[in-house]
């Protein structure tokens, strides 16, 4: 496995010191006040992490794969929420750099590099997110461009997004289903409404809002790439990245309630020891580690694959299934090994059990994992 050059190892660096000096010290009071984090945002747009995948000319030199996963665990070691703030506007900025016209490059990729323009997708739908070849929304020619009508739900920084890379219907007759799904580019406007911001177990702070469109405009060369019937291939494509990258903030949780277990294991005494000496806490401490090590090595193989180009839907399936079970049951341990404090707000680990489901459920749920996992067993003859 290729180990992350110098500069690469200097920006995982930079954010966790930013993570660990700027975000862990206000985290809490953000997560309960549910606050959008404008400056903690602002800071990451300084940094650069907007456009960790935007290459020239339009950004600076990219970093690779192996390098944004351990970014994007870094963010969520400190705050789940920030990462997910970079989540979408990454995949959506590999789908322009894959497919978008030359044209699409030039409107966009310079302002998102900057995080000046945010960028999100809209996939999942009222009537379901597994089954998107089933999507109701409809984008139909008329005159110069499209009148997009229905609605998404879950769209994770939707709001504060300018951009949204919107999967549609331009042909809803078309069989295969799949050749007649569009990604469109659409920005804010008339006939689109941000219904309404979605309560939420954890996840606090970013919005993921329902889209209603009726009868939206967008003009003509709002289809990524110029070509209809090819967006359903193009997102899957980008939900590799997107898969990666929701390992990588399991990954991050994870390891946070690892941190925490471990230190507070060896403060709290109990029949006259430190707890992590008593043999049932510290078995919880080695599973917990090892689990983590082994996600880890998961993502790092996913994300190396994608790096050379070679197929990664099954790997980084297996990242995310592996990788967002172990932050689960890691969470959970940490509230066992923290007795009745790792129950308390006033403490982080009840965050990290709230935030551990949404990796869980959300890029395509571990059911869903598991069927790409299986359909690749098959088509492949087993495992490398
Ligand atoms: C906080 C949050 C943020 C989100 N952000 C975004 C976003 O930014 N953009 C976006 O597009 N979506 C977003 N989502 C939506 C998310 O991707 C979907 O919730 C997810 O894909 C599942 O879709 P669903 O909720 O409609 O569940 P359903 O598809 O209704 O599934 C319900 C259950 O049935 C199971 N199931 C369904 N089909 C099968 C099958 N074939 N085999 C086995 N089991 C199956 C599922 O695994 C699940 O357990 C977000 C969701 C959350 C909670």
């Amino acid at each position: 496995m290729t180990a992350l050059s110098a500069e690469e190892r200097d920006v995982v660096g930079t954010v966790r010191t930013f993570v660990g000096r700027e975000v862990r010290p206000v985290v809490r009071e953000l997560e309960h006040a549910d606050t959008y984090p404008e400056a903690l945002i602002g800071r990451m747009k300084e940094l650069g992490v907007f456009g960790l995948a935007v290459p020239e000319p339009w950004g600076e030199a990219p970093v690779s794969m192996p390098c944004y996963a351990m970014v994007t665990a870094e963010l969520a070691r400190g705050w789940m929420s920030l990462a997910g703030a970079m989540g979408g506007h990454t995949v959506v900025t590999k789908l322009l750099v894959a497919f978008g016209t030359r044209e699409q490059q030039d409107r966009w990729l310079p302002r998102m590099a900057t995080g000046e323009v945010r960028a999100t997708m809209a996939l999942t739908e009222p009537g379901g997110g597994s089954d998107l070849q089933a999507m109701r929304t409809v984008a139909r020619r008329d005159g110069e461009g499209y009148v997009v009508d229905g609605a998404k739900t879950w769209i994770t920084n939707a709001r504060r997004s300018q951009l949204i890379a919107l999967l549609c219907k331009t042909d809803p007759e078309a069989q295969p289903r799949h050749r007649g799904v569009s990604v469109l580019l659409v920005e804010h406007g008339p006939g689109l409404t941000v219904s309404r911001d979605l309560p939420k177990l954890g996840y606090k702070g970013v919005e993921s809002c329902e889209l209603a469109f009726d009868g939206y405009r967008a003009p003509a060369d709002a289809v990524l790439g110029g070509i209809e019937g090819r967006g359903f291939a193009q997102m899957m494509t980008g939900l590799e990245t997107g898969r990666i990258q929701v390992a990588a903030r399991a990954l991050g949780v994870g390891q946070a309630a690892f941190d925490d277990a471990l230190r507070y294991a060896q403060d709290r005494e109990s029949f006259g020891r430190p707890i992590w000496q008593h043999q049932a806490v510290g078995n919880l401490l080695a599973d917990m580690a090892t689990s983590l090590t082994a996600a880890r090595q998961l993502v790092l193989y996913a994300a190396e694959r994608y790096e050379t180009g070679q197929r990664c839907d099954m790997e980084a399936g297996m990242a995310k299934l592996f990788a967002s079970e172990t932050a689960m049951k890691v969470a959970l341990d940490a509230i066992r090994v923290h007795g009745g404090h790792g129950y308390s707000t006033e403490f982080d680990v009840e965050r990290y059990f709230r935030d551990a489901p949404l990796m869980i459920v959300g890029e395509g749920t571990n059911e869903i994992q598991r069927d790409v996992i299986a359909r690749q067993l098959v088509a492949r003859g087993g495992l490398d």
